[in-house]
């Protein structure tokens, strides 16, 4: 129903109607029955979340005779807690990139970043490149500034230079950017290698082309840590996205963008009239938990963990979902697994019965910005054991057969 056919007073701007709720959100709630295997949400394991050291973080910030008590619970400057940008900065560095604190700008999460980008990049109508599939959060984001979303081939390695290069040359208009993936992408689980990254680079600059690299999964690898960041290849042309919600809690809300000195100021007077700065309190807890380099010990349990659970879906999916026909990813790092099924089925056809199978996942129509691949599927192997693993995906297994039987 369209809400401009119902009697005034409201009426919606043009961005609001285009505006969806999203899709992931409309699925999570068919698979919110108790007792369902869940291996359709995007969550990190809490079990990974230090409540110990948030506890006292908290008591050292609010204790008696504490001097940051009062700070943390004042109005913050804009640009974020300058310890926070700092550690920011030297981070990066240890990844070959050199950033000065100055250019990080501490947001509500990465997804806010991704909101003001859009909010000053995108006019009406302007192109704008993603990866065929992608974030769909980013997408969400994107989509109210109303944009011309391109979505660009891509393989197990991430975007193809040479289909990128086509699609640019026969663009009357140059995008706004390239938004891109390049670790344990959100749906796939690939990375894009290092000859890749560059073979990418290598076009993007060839046509003036700047990127977004969002990276939120990037510390979780498993074996080897991914080829240094885009960010570090062509700091000028790259907004790099960076998060703790995987790394330390979600909940907390804390991201950060890191934008070249040119883009900055306007980044920031649009964070200012979004939300004045980020939580002072939860910068301030943040910065006194990785203090004295807490993520050097916290991050490789949870690299552990994710890699068991990784093993344990890979080897249930070769079992039970290998003489399907089905096929999926062996990501080496983050948190899901793109599954194929085959020939013939429909992801979204199929949630029903998965889920009166006693699982759930999330199709992955919703993540291709055109084209939709029906016959895709992600899969989170972080919030289950190993042993709801091995149930999950002999039931999918089932629900497989049955559909293929028809
Ligand atoms: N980018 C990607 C690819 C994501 O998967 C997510 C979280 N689902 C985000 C950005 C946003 O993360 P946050 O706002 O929690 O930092």
């Amino acid at each position: 129903m369209n809400l401009n056919d119902q009697p005034r007073p409201w009426q919606l701007a043009r961005r609001a109607e285009a505006m969806n709720p999203s899709a992931i959100r409309e699925i999570l709630k068919v698979t919110e029955r108790p007792g369902i295997l869940n291996f359709a949400g995007g969550l990190p394991s809490p079990e990974t979340f230090p409540v110990a050291a948030m506890h006292a973080a908290c008591a050292a910030i609010l204790g008696e005779g504490s001097s940051i008590a009062k700070p943390s619970l004042q109005y913050a400057a804009s640009e974020g807690l300058p310890e926070l940008r700092e550690w920011v900065a030297t981070e990066m560095g240890k990844q070959g990139a050199t950033v000065s604190p100055d250019q990080v700008l501490i947001t509500t999460g990465s997804q806010q970043g991704l909101d003001l980008i859009a909010k000053v990049l995108i006019d009406a109508g302007a192109p704008v490149m993603v990866e065929t599939p992608t974030y769909l959060g980013a997408l969400q984001a994107f989509t109210p500034m109303e944009p011309h979303i391109e979505s660009v081939d891509s393989d197990g390695e991430g975007v193809l230079p040479e289909a990128l290069r086509k699609q640019l040359a026969a663009m009357p208009e140059r995008p706004r950017f390239m938004y891109l993936l390049p670790n344990f992408q959100n749906p796939t689980g690939r990375t894009m290698p290092e000859a890749r990254r560059e073979a990418v680079l290598a076009v993007c600059r060839e046509f003036g082309l700047p990127v977004v690299e969002d990276n939120p999964y990037g510390e979780l690898w498993f074996d080897q840590a991914p080829p240094r960041p885009l960010l570090a290849r062509w700091p000028e042309g790259v907004i790099y996205l960076g998060s703790f919600s995987k790394i330390l809690a979600p909940g907390l809300r804390l991201g950060y963008v890191i934008a070249p000195s040119a883009l900055y100021p306007k980044l920031l007077q649009a964070k200012q009239a979004a939300d004045l700065h980020t939580p002072g309190f939860n910068q301030r807890l943040v910065a006194e938990v990785i203090r004295d380099g807490f993520l050097d010990q916290h991050v490789p349990t949870i690299r552990t963990r994710y890699h068991a659970q990784r093993d344990a879906m890979v080897s249930a999916l070769t079992r039970e979902l290998g003489p399907t026909g089905a096929t999926w990813t062996e990501p080496k790092g983050g948190m899901f697994i793109w599954v194929r099924l085959p020939e013939g089925l429909n992801a979204q056809a199929l949630l029903p019965a998965a889920v009166d199978a006693g699982m759930a996942f999330v199709p992955g129509a919703p993540f291709y910005a055109r084209d939709p691949d029906m016959r895709t599927l992600r899969l989170s192997f972080v919030t289950s054991t190993p042993e709801q693993i091995d149930r999950g995906m002999a039931a999918l297994a089932q629900v497989i057969r049955e559909a293929l039987s028809r």
